[in-house]
């Protein structure tokens, strides 16, 4: 059974505040700090350039990602960390068109979350080969997949509503189709059970800095099915995803497997940083984390709906059809997050009206939930949200 009062025990929440955003950033494990502290000094500082070899930093994206494999169900040698999501959506994308050289549609849906689509408009003009993008409504995906596709390209849950797409299901229909499937796992990994090798997914993609905790702009995953690893050719043919980048060939030759993958220098300091958190989740199992949180969840929902009818559900009512977050609408809930924040709720706001909390079990429990609702009762009711300061929008939301 994973202990969710000693998980909650390592991480660094300061007092007063309701934390329901671990969905957007997740917070501060204690041990960050110092380990990356001894990183810095005994290794960067000590190590120099041997570090490479010493600390073995070269290895470290691959070890990094074996242990991300481990909480969305990829084998060891399968997932490697770097760059941003961003980058690895158009890596994932661009090898898998390579893959289908007749086919000329790229499939997604209009709830995706826009950076993935921006990144294929650039790579599909980049390539300048009559590709197009094809956006369905999300509960029309399956009706949409069609021979004429190359590729699927999904998020699993949705940034806004958490509603969660079948991945097995759909893995299967558009293999029957001939179409190889991506799946952005940015609000899945850490939120709910994902069996990446057991669904037959082609290629995945991530970040580790919502749930998995890894602070802010902590390094992206990719994902790559072992049946496709040596053969994708890579887009952004770096170095680092040499077979010998020490080699300093003039011709690109992809390095074995994963290791393709990567581009540049890795991000050893961030990725150090990331290990800390990891550290937690080796405390856990992803199947305890996953029904604490559709508790969590049920009973946020129960006792908003229950005390403030002022904000209606925008979030599957079913807790296995949602990821690990819950969306109302409110008209004024750009105003009433930050009052709501003010007084010591940190949830988001998602336009156009949408007021998000996140419930992350390896922190967040039921008194937080039930307290965090007394807040917002008292938000709504009492109009705290009408005040000037509440309504004049920052840069980020
Ligand atoms: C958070 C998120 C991103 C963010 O991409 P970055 O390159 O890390 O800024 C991309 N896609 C999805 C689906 C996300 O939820």
């Amino acid at each position: 059974m994973s202990n969710f009062e000693k998980t909650k025990s390592m991480f660094h929440l300061p007092d007063g505040m309701i934390y329901l955003d671990g969905n957007s950033l997740g917070p501060l494990p204690k041990a960050t700090p110092a380990h990356v502290g001894d990183m810095l000094t005994k290794e960067w500082g000590d190590l120099l350039i041997t570090g490479w070899n010493k600390a073995d930093w070269m290895g470290q994206p691959g070890r990094v990602g074996d242990r991300v494999g481990k909480l969305i169900g990829a084998p060891a040698g399968s997932v490697v960390m770097g760059d941003t999501l961003s980058i690895k959506v158009y890596q994932a994308v661009a090898s898998a068109l390579e893959m289908r050289p007749d086919r000329k549609i790229v499939l997604s849906d209009n709830g995706n979350f826009p950076t993935d689509l921006y990144m294929v408009d650039g790579l599909l003009r980049s390539l300048d080969n009559g590709h197009s993008l094809q956006l369905a409504n999300p509960e029309d995906v399956e009706d949409a997949l069609s021979e004429d596709i190359a590729v699927l390209m999904l998020t699993e849950v949705d940034y806004r509503t958490g509603r969660k797409h079948d991945m097995k299901v759909l893995t299967e229909k558009a293999h029957a189709l001939g179409i190889l499937v991506i799946w952005d796992l940015a609000h899945s990994a850490g939120a709910v059970e994902v069996d990446l090798a057991g669904c037959d997914a082609d290629f995945a993609v991530g970040c580790t800095y919502k749930y998995l905790n890894g602070g802010p702009g902590a390094p992206a995953f990719i994902y790559v099915a072992t049946k496709h690893a040596d053969r994708v050719r890579p887009a952004l043919s770096g170095w680092m995803g040499h077979d010998s980048p020490f080699a300093f060939d003039l011709d690109y030759k992809a390095g074995a497997g994963i290791e393709r993958m990567r581009v540049g220098t890795p991000p050893v300091i961030a990725l150090t940083a990331l290990e800390s958190s990891l550290d937690i989740w080796d405390m856990v199992s992803m199947t305890d984390v996953r029904a604490k949180s559709i508790e969590l969840c049920d009973l946020f929902i129960a006792e908003v709906e229950k005390r403030c009818p002022q904000l209606t559900l925008n979030s599957p009512r079913d807790g296995t059809q949602r990821g690990s977050q819950v969306t109302f609408k409110f008209d004024e809930g750009y105003a009433a997050m930050q009052a709501l924040i003010d007084h010591g709720v940190v949830g988001d706001f998602r336009a156009p009206n949408n007021m998000r909390f996140g419930f992350t079990p390896l922190y967040i429990d039921e008194g937080e939930v039930v307290a965090a609702v007394d807040i917002l009762v008292d938000v709504i009711e009492q109009k705290l949200w009408d005040k000037p300061q509440y309504k004049q929008r920052s840069r980020v939301t």
